[in-house]
């Protein structure tokens, strides 16, 4: 038998973690289920974006983060540093064109380069020092939601557990059963190309030319990873996407595409997906909440995932953690789907591009050649590494139009994590307080959960502790409304 508690997170993916995380700072009770014995050891992205670095670096996982990343690059041997040199330049890519390289990018506005099981692993240190309970082997089967709670049922090793909780986060990948149970609409656009990620050994893979191959079938990836392989295959859908990926399946998709006549000799891993897009059309249907792959599906091109699902796990965790201290009524979650939908609707929209951008038949190879020329005026690739990092992302807070104002829904930028986020690892916002006087301080003291920091240089501004700027001034007004808005007054001892 379970104790009861305020939140049970289903699945220990990163996204679930963070969620751990910041809802264990914010002062919940939380149970973290995962149907995985051990963390998912599966090829995925090698990076991850500013955004998503910056919600760990928030929370005291900055001097691991950039640990991880000097390994990554000393793991590569003599050619790390000058990876190390573009990977510090780079604004990315848009359907494999490259964005112009910038001189140096600051960490603020770069890719972190740690691939997704090192990301897991600095949470999974995080969550274990917070005393976050994550419980592996633990598949959930089901969910019954009432007035006051939901009773959460999984099966493990040890046989049928439940437990029950006053809200549900289902953080459990694209193939989410907490969406499918809870009964989430799920609207978007429908697969169109099949993809596959794989390592393997091919009998003569000198006949297999380096770098992309492509052609009107699809494209063909080798490299730069050895033993790394990626297809695009423009003939249709997965036929079946819960078939285990064959190794006659691989070479026959090869040989379409490429022509290569080579065979697959060994399989070390072997990934299927598409570039169906959905998104759910509210991110909360009463006592459940979805965040990361659950919520939203997209392909993988520009490497968006991890730190879009990142992104909504920090957006949520403070305030589910509010709620469930009982500071905040139900209803102050609505702002969790009024904000991250459209960000994820945006990348929806994107990596779709990206798709069309791709394909070979003579009218999108022309439209590719004349994206390439835009992608060279600096506006043009300013905008789009905007979109694709996701650095372009405001929520609309009602954001004034001046100078100052246009801050409000964007967020604070910490550097390397020395400064402002030092003050944020606790799960705070902070009030950077420039005013005369420190009056502004002084209307934020009836407020729990804000630190005032006195600056010198103005303007004053009210960080939410997910990043977010809640309020911009010189003075102080319009920091009432914000902070009754986005805090709890501070009770009576
Ligand atoms: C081939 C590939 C390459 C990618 N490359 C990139 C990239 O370069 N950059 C990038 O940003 N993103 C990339 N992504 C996307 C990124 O991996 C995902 O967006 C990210 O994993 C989402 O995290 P998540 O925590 O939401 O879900 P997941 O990582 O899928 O985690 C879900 C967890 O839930 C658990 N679970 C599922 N069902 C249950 C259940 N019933 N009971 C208990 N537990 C359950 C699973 O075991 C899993 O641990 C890539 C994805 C793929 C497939």
């Amino acid at each position: 038998m379970n104790n009861p508690v305020d939140v049970v997170v289903v699945g220990a993916g990163p996204v679930g973690l963070l969620l751990a995380i910041e809802l264990g700072v914010g002062g919940a009770d939380v149970l973290v289920l995962d149907r995985l014995a051990a963390p998912s050891t599966a090829i995925k992205g090698s990076s991850v974006g500013p955004l998503g670095a910056e919600a760990l670096r928030r929370r005291n996982m900055g001097p691991a983060l950039a640990e991880a990343e000097d390994r990554a690059f000393a793991a590569r041997g003599p050619a790390g540093a000058s990876m190390r040199t573009q990977a510090l330049r780079s604004r990315g890519h848009f359907a494999a064109l490259p964005l112009p390289a910038e001189p140096a990018r600051e960490i603020e506005r770069r890719m972190i380069w740690v691939d997704q099981q090192g990301i897991e692993a600095i949470l999974s240190a995080r969550a274990a020092a917070l005393g976050v309970e994550v419980r592996r082997g633990c598949e959930v089967t089901g969910f019954e939601q009432g007035d006051a709670g939901v009773t959460v049922r999984w099966t493990s090793p040890e046989g049928a557990d439940s437990v029950t909780c006053a809200w549900l986060a289902g953080c459990d990948g694209g193939r989410s059963v907490v969406r499918k149970m809870a009964g989430f609409d799920f609207p978007g656009a429908p697969a169109s190309v099949t993809m596959y990620q794989a390592l393997l050994d091919l009998d003569h893979p000198e006949r297999l030319p380096r770098g992309a191959t492509r052609t009107q079938a699809g494209v063909v990836m080798n490299g730069p990873r050895p033993r790394w392989l990626a297809m695009h295959d423009y003939s249709g859908p997965p036929a079946d996407r819960e078939a285990p990926v064959t190794r006659e399946e691989i070479e026959a998709v090869l040989r379409r595409i490429s022509g290569a006549d080579v065979r697959v000799t060994a399989i070390d891993q072997a990934n299927r997906f598409s570039d169906s897009a959905r998104v759910v059309d509210s991110y909360r249907r009463d006592r459940v909440l979805l965040a990361g792959d659950a919520a939203h599906i997209h392909s993988p091109l520009g490497g968006q995932g991890l730190s879009l699902g990142l992104v909504d796990a920090a957006n949520l965790g403070w305030k589910l953690a509010a709620v469930a201290r009982g500071d905040k009524p139900e209803n102050w979650l609505d702002s969790y789907t009024a904000e991250r939908r459209p960000v994820a609707q945006a990348v929806l929209a994107n990596t779709l591009a990206q798709i069309a951008l791709s394909r070979q038949d003579p009218q999108s190879l022309a439209l590719r050649e004349m994206f390439a020329r835009l992608l060279g005026f600096e506006a043009v690739a300013e905008h789009i590494a905007g979109l694709t990092s996701g650095l372009a992302t405001r929520y609309d807070l009602g954001s004034a139009r001046d100078e100052v104002g246009r801050l409000i829904g964007d967020r604070a930028i910490g550097g390397d994590g020395t400064s402002l986020f030092a003050a944020m690892g606790d799960g705070e916002g902070v009030l950077l307080d420039a005013s005369s006087g420190g009056t502004a301080s002084e209307w934020a003291a009836g407020f729990a959960g804000v630190r005032c920091v006195r600056v010198n240089e103005g303007p004053s501004m009210l960080i939410r502790p997910d990043g977010c700027i809640a309020w911009a001034g010189e003075d102080a007004p319009g920091l009432a409304d914000a902070l009754e808005r986005w805090f709890a007054p501070r009770r009576r001892a």
